[in-house]
């Protein structure tokens, strides 16, 4: 059983690899480890791939101390160690900024994560890694979809992989197949010395877990639900939805074969009522 989940995530974790050309050899990539169940299964099953490919690409462990009270990377850099993975625990006090810039009772995740985003594009750079890994599942990816079409009007998620605005740093996924589940009992199974996600003392995000829920239930009823979510970014029909620039539903008329010439007909023009602009 410990054998089957840990060929499970290799096997769907080699695929994503392969299907979105991931990693290439002579990467050098910088796999953020913060410490949670996502990240530590992400390392192992990156080093175990490595191994089988024979070390034809580098791996490297970044971990960001935010200096949250409490946070303690004693087990972190044993388990490191162990399996002789080289790091980096790198310390930048990101917390008090947090802290000082944003109103008590109101979530830090955003000022947070941007700023660790900064600080990881910077290490990447100043130390050569082209490639840099972080652990989002499948699970992330399809909360992230929903939270998006129904909040912020978008229909968005986590790419796989992603070219950053300035072009010089390619972000992977590469546990975007692999279940939450799964990695919650490998991480189990392996003892990983997780580092607590709460020592920052943000409140939990609370639509997000509505939507987990939302999902959790569906998925009682209907086990494929998640895996159908997943499956719908992966197959967009432009001409089945309302984006204008995705589809050009003006020139469908041209290409409408009728017995009657309407091609050259001009088109109506409409004063349209202020509540519909
Ligand atoms: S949960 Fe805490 S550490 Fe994580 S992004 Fe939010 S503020 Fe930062």
């Amino acid at each position: 059983m410990k054998d089957a989940l840990e060929k499970k995530l290799l096997h769907y974790t080699g695929k994503a690899i392969a299907d979105f050309n991931m990693i290439r050899s002579g990467d050098r990539v910088m796999v953020c480890l913060s410490g949670g169940k996502d990240s530590y299964t992400m390392m192992r099953i990156l080093q175990l791939l490595r191994h089988r490919a024979r070390g034809k690409f580098e791996l490297f462990a970044f971990t960001l101390d935010q200096t949250h009270p409490g946070w303690d990377d004693t087990g972190l850099r044993a388990w490191l160690e162990k399996h002789a993975i080289p790091y980096e625990v790198l310390n930048q006090d990101t917390y008090s900024i947090v802290k000082s810039k944003i109103p008590e009772g109101q979530t830090y995740c955003s000022l947070c994560s941007r700023l660790r985003r900064g600080i990881i594009y910077t290490y990447a750079e100043e130390h050569g890694f082209n490639k840099i890994a972080l652990g989002h599942h499948r699970d992330d990816m399809i909360r992230t979809l929903l939270m998006s079409i129904m909040y912020s009007g978008e229909i968005r998620s986590m790419p796989p992989k992603l070219l950053s605005d300035n072009k010089k740093h390619i972000v992977i996924r590469p546990l975007a197949y692999c279940q939450e589940e799964d990695i919650a009992q490998f991480a189990l199974e392996q003892g990983f010395p997780i580092i607590p996600c709460n020592l920052c003392g943000s409140q939990e995000n609370l639509v997000r877990q509505k939507i987990k829920n939302l999902i959790d239930q569906l998925a009682k009823e209907n086990p494929k639900v998640p895996s159908n979510m997943l499956h719908a970014l992966t197959s967009i029909k432009p001409s089945q939805l309302m984006d204008k620039k995705l589809f050009d539903f003006k020139g469908l008329d041209k290409l409408q074969e009728f017995k009657e010439d309407l091609e050259n007909s001009p088109a109506l023009e409409f004063e349209l009522d202020p509540l519909m602009t």
